[in-house]
C-alpha cells in the first residue's frame, strides 16, 4: 500500500538523520541535578543547566527568565554560573552540616525541628488567611446571587401577573365559563400560565 509505503520511507529518513547527529562521546552525561531548582536572585526566576557556551561544553546555570521576549526586559542578564562552582559550594555546605551534625547531634536535630516546625507554622498561617479571604469572598458572592435571584423572582411574578389575565382574556378564559364550566376553566388557565411562563423565561434569557 502507498501510505505504508510512505511512512517506512519517513521512518527511514528519521532513523539517517538521527545517525548523522554529532554526540557527545558520553552523550549528555547525566542530568544536572539541581537544573531548575535553582533561582535567580535578581528576579526569582527557575535557572537551568545549559550545556554550551560558544562551543565550549561546560556546564552553566543560567536565568531563564532572560531570553523571554522581548529578551532582557523580565532579567537584566544571563548570570552564567559554572555547574561545578554550584555543585562545589553545594557539597561545602552539606560537609559542614554533617561535621555539625556529628559535633553535636542532640543540638542539630533540634535546630532541624525548629527550623520545619517554624516553616510548617508560617506554611498554615499563609493558608489560614487565603481560607478566611476566600471564605469572605464566597459569602459576598452568596449575596450578590441571592439578590440577584429575588430581583429576577420579582420580576417574574410582576411579569406573570400582566401576561395571564391578558392571555386569558385573548384565550375567551372569562368569569363566565368559570361559572359554568369550573373543570374546564381550570385546564385552560393551567395553559395559559404554562404559556405566559414560557413566555417570561424567553424575556428573561433573551432580553
Ligand atoms: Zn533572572
Amino acid at each position: 500500500m502507498e501510505g505504508d509505503g510512505r511512512a517506512q520511507q519517513t521512518f527511514d529518513l528519521v532513523q539517517k538523520i538521527r545517525g548523522n547527529v554529532r554526540r557527545y562521546p558520553d552523550g549528555w552525561g547525566e542530568a544536572a541535578p539541581l537544573t531548575g531548582l535553582l533561582y535567580c536572585a535578581d528576579c526569582g526566576g527557575k535557572m537551568y543547566v545549559h550545556r554550551t557556551n560558544n562551543g565550549k561544553r561546560i556546564s552553566q546555570y543560567t536565568c531563564s527568565q532572560y531570553i523571554k521576549v522581548p529578551c532582557g526586559t523580565l532579567c537584566k542578564t544571563q548570570h552564567r554560573i559554572n555547574e561545578d562552582v554550584v555543585l562545589s559550594l553545594v557539597s561545602e555546605m552539606l560537609k559542614a552540616i554533617a561535621e555539625y551534625a556529628k559535633y553535636d547531634r542532640a543540638e542539630f536535630v533540634r535546630v532541624v525541628q525548629e527550623v520545619q516546625s517554624s516553616q510548617q507554622t508560617t506554611e498554615v498561617k499563609k493558608q489560614r488567611t487565603r481560607l478566611a479571604a476566600a471564605r469572605q469572598r464566597a459569602s459576598g458572592l452568596e449575596v450578590l446571587l441571592f439578590e440577584h435571584c429575588a430581583k429576577i423572582d420579582e420580576a417574574t411574578r410582576n411579569r406573570m401577573e400582566l401576561i395571564v389575565p391578558e392571555l386569558a382574556k385573548r384565550n375567551g378564559v372569562t368569569e363566565q365559563l368559570k361559572a359554568e364550566n369550573q373543570m374546564e376553566w381550570v385546564r385552560q388557565m393551567n395553559a395559559c400560565k404554562a404559556q405566559a411562563e414560557e413566555i417570561v423565561k424567553f424575556e428573561l434569557i433573551y432580553d
